[in-house]
């Protein structure tokens, strides 16, 4: 069952408001709106799952509404239903082809407009259900890279904005290949999905971030916090990691399992790139490895 959807209804006629919210309110929250300027501004604000919009309205049209809306990378990707008096073949026409998922003509059937309006939810809420499965690593249930590359990106105009310093960790385990060599693949998967809880369990300040990158690397984003902190964090996440003593008999470094992370810290600047910070994380993540693994090593300050 859905619940929980907001519902945004735009219509200038106070009655036909309150209509749709005695029909609506029982199964959704329902804000109204009494013009196109309203329902823009509530539309911003309040990012209703779905927006019922007379046509005929003074000032400003339904019309003129759904194409702001579509034209704003806020609202653009709200539903838009028109629930309009014009019936004609040609109204309708218009109003889908301005972007409208359905055209509902006044006077409605109550019945017949709340389940088209349930239908319109269900594809909402499947839609973010994909959008959220794309997300996420199949294996470990964390971020996957491809959210990873979003927040990064995001955190990075954020920090710069803020002026904070943003760190960017690489973390990667120690000898695993030899570990799926002799305990198997499946076991292997397991470890996987145990350093996800770990990392996330341990890193969790507001704004932390940690996902999967692929195979058996990680990544860590830390806003906020200079690089001592950050350090101090991730030597955390290493030695929590190591607590669990997962056996590895074959590891060169421990008889359990053991993680390297490579880090770097920089306040963003307009003219350098997040790329750069990531390169960066990866070089000192080859110098802890080199330097012995089981460690976190970072760059330098500039
Ligand atoms: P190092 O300490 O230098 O990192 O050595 P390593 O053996 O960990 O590194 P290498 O890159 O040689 O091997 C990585 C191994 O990680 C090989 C691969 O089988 C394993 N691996 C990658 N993805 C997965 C996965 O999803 N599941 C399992 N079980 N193993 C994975
Ligand atoms: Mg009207
Ligand atoms: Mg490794």
């Amino acid at each position: 069952m859905i619940s929980a959807f907001t519902l945004l209804v735009v219509d200038d006629e106070k009655q036909n408001r309150a209509l749709l919210t005695e029909l609506l309110q029982s199964e959704h929250r329902v804000i109204l709106a009494k013009d196109g300027k309203q329902a823009l501004e509530r539309a911003r604000g309040h990012q209703p799952d779905l927006i019922l919009l007379d046509v005929l309205m003074p000032e400003m049209d339904g019309y003129s509404v759904i194409r702001e809306l579509k034209n704003d990378d806020q609202t653009r990707n709200i539903p838009v239903i028109f629930v309009t008096a014009l019936d004609s073949a040609g109204d309708e026409e218009r109003g889908l082809e301005l972007g409208a998922v359905d055209y509902i003509s006044k006077p409605f059937n109550p019945a017949i407009v709340r389940v088209r309006i349930r239908n319109h939810l269900q594809s909402v809420h499947q839609r973010r259900m994909l959008e959220q499965m794309a997300m996420l690593d199949s294996l470990t249930g964390i971020p996957n890279r491809r959210r990873f590359n979003d927040v990064f990106q995001q955190e990075w105009r954020r920090c710069m904005r803020d002026g904070v310093p943003l760190s960017m960790i690489v973390a990667d385990v120690d000898h695993f290949k030899a570990f799926n060599d002799t305990y198997g693949h499946a076991a292997g998967d397991d470890v996987l999905r145990h350093i996800a809880v770990t990392l996330q369990t341990s890193l969790r300040r507001p704004g932390d971030f940690v996902a999967r990158y692929g195979g058996e690397e990680f990544v860590i984003l830390l806003p906020g916090i200079d690089s001592e902190g950050a350090r101090a964090l991730c030597e955390h996440a290493r030695a929590d990691i190591e607590a669990e003593r997962i056996p590895h008999e074959v590891s060169a470094v421990a008889p359990w399992i053991t993680i390297s992370l490579g880090g770097a810290t920089r306040i963003p600047q307009e003219e350098t790139s997040n790329a750069g910070l990531f390169c960066l994380a990866d070089t000192w993540l080859y110098h802890a490895k080199n330097a012995g693994r089981n460690r976190v090593a970072w760059a330098p300050a500039t």
